[in-house]
């Protein structure tokens, strides 16, 4: 409830803000945890990040607990502690979608209204006659559109979304297609305070009055071990590099 909720915060000193994901799918915790609504996939890489040497650069994993009738993976609370941080979520690599959702949407296709509706709002000439007519389109279809129409499938990332100090949240960043219009956003995240710029292998950037900077790796949902003997890349590493290209252009401006 929103009192209990009041509570926590009051308690935890934290300014918790979800800036991705589905809403609903995070819970507050007391002291100094978040817990993030169980999947098999997520916890197994929680699981073999905890002993990797990544480790620093991801939220603490204390495990798993149970509230009401549903899972939760405990995170630490990177925002724990922060006074009216600013925080971005930057969304890695070229793409967002599995192979077995692409190879389900051709075997057996699940056509989504709802995903269909969020597409027509922004782009009805992006839809076929035979989608309008179904009004629905595939999972993997909507994953790709946003692929195609951000950043993502150029540059290796799209930013997600952002809070400014004041608690302004913006989201909408589909027309950010190049690393010039990346490079302006990353500014504007560091309101031109070039001190706080820094880059790690990661997801959420975040600062705050005491110019100190961090950025975190998070979201391991659909991140799974690569077998042995593989040289897939799903431009991790290409969305790495244009961030690094971007942020050292804003440096220079
Ligand atoms: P997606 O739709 O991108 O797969 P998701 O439901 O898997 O989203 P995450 O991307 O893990 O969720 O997190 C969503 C948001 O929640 C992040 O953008 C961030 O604002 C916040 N968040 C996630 N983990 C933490 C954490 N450990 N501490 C603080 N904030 C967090
Ligand atoms: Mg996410
Ligand atoms: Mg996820």
């Amino acid at each position: 409830t929103f009192l209990t909720m009041m509570h926590w915060s009051l308690k935890r000193q934290s300014s918790w803000v979800q800036l991705a994901g589905h809403q609903g799918n995070f819970h507050l915790s007391e002291g100094g945890e978040v817990l993030k609504l169980y999947s098999e996939g997520e916890a197994a890489c929680l699981n073999l990040l905890m002993k990797d040497p990544l480790r620093p650069f991801v939220p603490q994993y204390y495990g798993l607990v149970t509230r009401g009738e549903h899972c939760y993976i405990r995170l630490e609370d990177l925002l724990s502690g922060l006074r009216r941080p600013v925080i971005m979520d930057c969304k890695m690599g070229v793409r967002t979608y599995h192979e077995e959702e692409l190879i389900k949407a051709r075997s057996k296709p699940v056509l989504r209204n709802d995903m269909y509706q969020k597409i027509i709002r922004v782009d009805p000439s992006a839809l076929s006659a035979e989608e309008h007519a179904q009004k629905g389109v595939t999972k993997w279809r909507y994953l790709h559109w946003k692929d195609t129409t951000s950043s993502t499938s150029t540059l290796g990332f799209r930013i997600e979304g952002i809070m400014m100090e004041d608690g302004n949240i913006q989201r909408d960043f589909r027309n950010i297609l190049t690393l010039a219009q990346v490079t302006e956003i990353l500014l504007f995240f560091t309101r031109n305070q070039l001190n706080v710029l820094v880059i790690g292998s990661s997801l959420l950037f975040i600062h705050d009055h005491s110019n100190k900077a961090s950025v975190w790796m998070i979201d391991f949902g659909k991140t799974v071990p690569l077998p042995d003997i593989s040289d897939r890349e799903d431009g991790y590493l290409l969305g790495l590099t244009s961030l690094i290209a971007s942020l050292s252009q804003a440096m220079h401006l």
